[in-house]
């Protein structure tokens, strides 16, 4: 079932509106991920035949695919912050959940290429939970 959903880097400056249908919720811990994020894995929906509307702000995006890979991201130059890419080879546009300002009917789904996490990346659960930072 299509559906609305929308979006925006931290600034402001980008903000999208999607329609269609998130199929995949994936926590990627590969290394690419890892070091454009500068976190544990990012976390991409994946909604194959969705259309992505840019708003505001498609004017101070910037695209980066990595050299001999499938690798790409679309972020806000301002920001910096990550935001929808379409891969329109593949006809899927990826959307890193933390962009988004709707909420999600769908949970991540797994954690994929969890053989190239960082040695620090692990046991993650048993962590104690604060609502802010303690002090
Ligand atoms: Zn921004
Ligand atoms: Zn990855």
């Amino acid at each position: 079932m299509n559906q609305t959903h929308t979006g925006s880097c931290l600034c402001g400056t980008a903000k999208f509106e999607l329609i269609g249908e998130f199929k995949k919720f994936f926590l990627c811990h590969c290394s690419r991920c890892r070091k454009s994020s500068g976190s544990a894995h990012c976390a991409n929906l994946f909604a194959p035949g969705a259309e992505l509307i840019w708003l505001s702000g498609a004017d101070k995006l910037s695209f980066y695919k990595h050299q001999e890979t499938n690798f790409s991201r679309t972020f806000c130059s301002v920001c910096g912050s990550n935001v929808p890419t379409e891969i329109k080879a593949r006809g899927i546009v990826v959307v890193p959940a933390g962009c988004l300002d709707t909420s999600l009917e769908l949970s991540p789904q797994a954690h994929v290429f969890s053989g190239s996490k960082g040695n620090w990346d692990d046991g993650f659960a048993d962590l104690p939970v604060f609502d802010g930072m303690p002090s």
